[in-house]
Order: C-alpha cells, then structure tokens, then sequence
C-alpha cells in the first residue's frame, strides 16, 4: 500500500500516534511574522474525491487507531457542511475512532454556527488546537496574527458551548523584551477567560534567522535570554487563574520542560522556574545548549 503526504506536513505532538489526512493544504492565512511553515504552499481545501480514497487507504494502513488528526495549517477553515462530510467518511472507513482534531483560528470557529458546531462534535471532532500565540492585542497586531484578544475569547468560548475542547499554544518569548511584560500578563489573561482543557508554551524560534524575522514583525524586536524567557513564563503562569488545565511545556524549541495541572501543580511549576533562573547564567539566548 502506497501513501504519500504534500510535504511538509507538521502535526501537534499529542497527534503522534493518530492517522493524519491532509484536509487542506498550506494555511488559509500564511501571514504571520513567527511561522514559516506553509511559506512553501499555496493554500488549498482539497476536495472530497481527492480525500476519499486516501481515507480508504489509511483506514486500511492505521486499522484499531484512536485518533485522526486533519491537516494541514488551519484545517477548520473548511465549511462545516465539508469538514462533515469528511467526518462521515472517517466514521464509515475507521469505524468510530475517539477523537478527530484539527488545527484551527478563532476566526474558523466563529465563522459557524452553534448547531454546526456541535453537529461537527457530535459526528467525533472533539478538541481544535488553537495557536492563540499571545493575549496581547498589540503584540497580536504586530504578529499580523488578524486576531484580537475578544475574538480569540469569544472563538474559544464558542467552541467550548458546542462541547469541542481546545488545546491552546502561547509562544515564550514572542515579543522579545520590549513586548514581554504585557505578552505574560494578557496572555494570562485570556487564558484565565478561557479555562482551556490543554495549554502549552512553545519559545520562539526563528529557523530563517533573526533578520528574516524583524522584517515580518511590525514593532522593535530585541529577543529575550533564556534567564529572561524563564522569568516571562513565570509571570504568565503565576497569572493564570485555571482549574484543571493540563500545562505542557515540552516542545523541542524550549529550554525547561514542565508539565502539570495548572490549577493544582502551579507552585511546583513555579518552583520548577525560580530554580531554573537562579542556576542558569544571565546572557546566555536559547541557541545556546540547555544547561538544565
Ligand atoms: S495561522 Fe498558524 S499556520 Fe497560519 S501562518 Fe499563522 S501560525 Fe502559521
């Protein structure tokens, strides 16, 4: 049996053991100053005679798999009348699997309604992650993330009355220092509003260099050190005001990991940091190897 995906294809880690259908192709937005990673697509829905012998295929390929994740860059873009049509599939070709997910924007959510909404969950998509990146409205702007803190709230929230959980990102260290005292507290802020199921910290990285992203970022950008980082996610998870969010932050980009939830282990998590910034030397920036 042959498959070949449209490379590159990314997926969250919680997704590495789910069967992956590249729904779309790219991201519908593709315009923000942190993230290159459809830079090389032309965005595109794939259509449903496209799709479906694929998912014939990897129901076949991935036969007793849990989970399906849709891809690519915002794959809840699509109409709900498309995404359940595809859910129909899925269910028929894998049986009833426990979870499909996807990435998606506020926006993607908001443009549906309620009643599509859960009809969507009801035929098995559970939870959306969501890079909501920052609660910031003025770093959101200079990221050109064409999101508000409100809309990014009101998306979630509305997702959440449908019953689909959310697993939402915030990037460390997205507005370098002139940004980072209100990027923790606003970001907490959203957070606090949203009380999501699932939330991680990714530290920002810049694979095609730090020039080549000054140009994308509309303010000044003068990046954190790995002291300085620490002390940005402190701020944000003291902030933070959660009961029973589990808080992930293991991605390959950061420097420490830490995982609990955040309303019962938030001491601990906080402990986690004070050591790591005592131990740690100042002046030192995330390229540098993890001293801890
Ligand atoms: S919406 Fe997501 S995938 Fe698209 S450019 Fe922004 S961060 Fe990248």
């Amino acid at each position: 049996m042959y498959f070949r995906y449209d490379e590159p294809l990314f997926r969250p880690p919680a997704e590495a053991y789910s069967a992956i259908i590249q729904a779309t192709l790219g991201c519908s937005w593709n315009r923000c100053a942190f993230c290159d990673m459809y830079s090389s697509k032309k965005f595109r829905p794939r259509t449903f005679d496209e799709l479906k012998p694929e998912i014939e295929t990897l129901a076949a390929m991935y036969q007793g798999v849990k989970k399906v994740f849709l891809a690519d860059g915002n794959a809840f873009v699509l109409s709900a009348n498309r995404l359940l049509q595809l859910l129909e599939e899925i269910n028929r070709c894998f049986g009833r699997v426990q979870r499909v997910s996807s990435y998606a924007l506020p926006r993607d959510i908001l443009s549906k309604t309620d009643d599509e909404l859960k009809s969507l969950r009801a035929n098995g998509l559970k939870l959306l992650y969501i890079g909501v990146e920052t609660g910031d409205d003025e770093l959101l702007r200079l990221i050109g993330k064409g999101e508000t803190a409100d809309s990014t709230v009101e998306g979630i929230l509305k997702a959440h009355s449908a019953g689909i959980e959310t697993s939402i990102m915030i990037i460390n260290g997205l507005g370098g220092k002139r940004y980072s005292q209100q990027h923790a507290v606003n970001s907490a802020k959203v957070i606090s509003r949203v009380n999501p199921k699932f939330l991680s910290t990714l530290t920002l990285s810049m694979p095609l260099g730090e020039d080549h992203f000054k140009e994308k970022f509309r303010g000044e950008f003068i990046p954190l050190t790995v002291v300085e980082l620490f002390e940005e996610l402190r701020t944000f998870i003291s902030l933070s005001e959660v009961d029973g969010t589990i808080y992930r932050s293991n991605h390959v980009s950061n420097n420490l990991n830490l995982s609990g939830t955040l309303s019962k282990d938030k001491e601990q998590l906080l402990a986690q940091l004070d050591r790591a910034i005592a131990l740690t030397p100042r002046g030192i920036y995330p390229s540098s190897p993890s001293m801890l």
